[in-house]
């Protein structure tokens, strides 16, 4: 065999690896998988080479495999022409000969691979064309792989939205819905907080919605809140917030991420909804374009009239005292003696409440009930809940907190109400408390509380009774 034929069998056995690989590249729709392949083979035919791979989109980990991300630097010239044109270049630097193979398909220029022969004058010519068929097999390979996964993320976001438009248009319970799309946002997008807003008639009250998450409960979610319905009222189009900002709030836990999608159904302004991650910069464009999507298919059904009743219905604020409806209380006291220890439920009533209407107006009334209700609200703490009863009954639970710090804040209030209200009047309070050592439930818990209010009203009002007194009493 003279060398001309070794050369020739050797080169024809090559081209046979090259055709294995590309059929291998091609049988397989996962990005990494491909991306592994490449380096396996030139390892395999050139373990004196050293070759790096520099992807502009890079947002995969790729442990310990010589991939890096595009740098758009001086230090990086021949990679971003070859990148830019779509051509290979050529470079010596120093001692080592240097190939800049662009890896494309029919769509779109990938990345460079880059070859580096140690020792070498200039890059052996054959070697350079092999690795330019292999980086044209790899770059078509590798452009299927994506546009499979874009056409895989493109169908779930359809189906998604499909799934749930149908869900908001069949007669499931509304509130199941509204916790099955904040399920599906949160598992989604990787959210953080899901909140769902309904604006008042007159724009000026919003209502949180069931199936937000918790803290847009509470009152610091207001910070919020208040600025985001001033932006959306104002400009009526969706926010899409890297970072947010809060210049009075310097802290690391709060969200930074910011996503707000107006509902609107006919040109009404119904509500909006805002999705929060405490990273910056959290959220991908793609995400907030699925979110306005799915936000605009909730509009239609939402803003249904006949839903519309059954969301007033199940609104958890109240509205003439801002403070939580029977309906919220009474799930979050089920869902507290299920996971607490411990808890205690203060019943309120106004004393003399019908004189009040009597010698005032309603109007007063309504007022002197929104007074109460500023003096519980700014009394007790963020984990407390503070509702509307029914009527002028009021109630607070305490969540793992005992009876005699619960008696202490039940009397906190009763002298409060009698000093600060106007016209003045007085409440009275029935206490009661469970702990895990003995059985108890939820209407036994609520039946003590009402037998110490009516104790407390039968033994001159404007005080604070406790169930252990109740036993005293009876
Ligand atoms: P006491 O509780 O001390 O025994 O006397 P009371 O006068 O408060 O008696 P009761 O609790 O039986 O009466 C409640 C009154 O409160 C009757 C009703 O007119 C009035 N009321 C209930 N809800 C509201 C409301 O939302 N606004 C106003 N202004 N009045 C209300
Ligand atoms: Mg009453
Ligand atoms: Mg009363």
């Amino acid at each position: 065999m003279d060398i001309l034929e070794r050369d020739l069998i050797l080169q024809a056995e090559r081209y046979e690896k090259l055709f294995r690989i590309s059929e291998k590249l091609h049988s397989t729709l996962d990005k990494d998988t491909i991306l592994g392949e490449i380096f396996v083979i030139l390892q395999d035919i050139y373990p004196d080479y050293s070759y790096y791979l520099q992807l502009s989109q890079d947002t995969y980990s790729h442990n310990d495999l010589p991939i890096l991300e595009l740098e758009y630097d001086n230090e990086n010239l021949s990679a971003i022409n070859t990148y830019i044109t779509g051509e290979s270049q050529f470079e010596q630097s120093g001692k080592h000969a240097i190939l800049y193979e662009p890896i494309k398909g029919i769509q779109g220029i990938y990345g460079v691979l880059q070859v580096i022969v140690p020792n070498a004058g200039e890059f052996p010519k054959s070697e350079a064309e092999f690795i330019k068929l292999l980086a044209e097999s790899v770059g078509k390979a590798l452009e299927n792989a994506i546009l499979y996964q874009q056409s895989r993320r493109v169908i779930s976001n359809l189906r998604l939205i499909n799934e749930t438009s149908h869900r908001l248009n069949s007669n499931l319970r509304l509130e199941e819905t509204l916790a099955y799309m904040s399920e599906q946002i949160k598992s989604s997008f990787k959210a953080q907080e899901v909140g769902f807003f309904l604006f008042s008639d007159e724009q000026e009250d919003i209502k949180v919605l069931p199936g937000s998450t918790p803290s847009f409960f509470t009152k610091q979610a207001r910070i919020y809140i208040e600025p985001i319905k001033a932006r959306i009222l104002m400009e009526k189009e969706s926010l899409f917030i890297g970072d947010f900002n809060l210049s009075k709030i310097n802290n690391l836990k709060r969200f930074h991420s910011i996503m707000a999608i107006p509902m609107i159904q006919s040109e009404n302004l119904n509500g909006f909804s805002i999705v929060m991650h405490r990273k910056p910069y959290f959220f991908s464009f793609e995400s907030f374009k699925l979110l306005q999507s799915l936000i605009h298919h909730a509009s239609l059904a939402l803003s249904n009239s006949m839903l519309r009743e059954e969301l007033e219905k199940l609104v958890i604020t109240d509205h003439l005292t801002k403070l939580h409806s029977r309906k919220y209380l009474d799930e979050q006291i089920q869902w507290s003696m299920d996971k607490d220890e411990e808890g205690t439920f203060i019943l309120i009533d106004i004393d003399n409440f019908k004189e009040i209407n009597d010698a005032h107006g309603h109007q007063v009334g309504d007022e002197v009930l929104i007074q109460v209700a500023n003096i519980i609200n700014s009394n007790i703490r963020v984990n407390d809940i503070g509702a509307r009863w029914g009527g002028e009954e009021l109630a607070v639970y305490l969540p793992r907190v005992t009876l005699d710090t619960g008696i202490g804040i039940a009397n906190r209030l009763v002298e409060k109400v009698a000093k600060s209200t106007n016209p003045r009047i007085t409440i009275s309070c029935g206490v009661s408390y469970w702990n895990k050592d003995r059985h108890d439930s939820y209407n036994y818990l609520f039946k003590r509380a009402d037998e110490a209010l009516y104790n407390a009203k039968g033994t001159g009002k404007n005080k604070v009774v406790s169930q252990d007194d109740n036993m005293k009493v009876s």
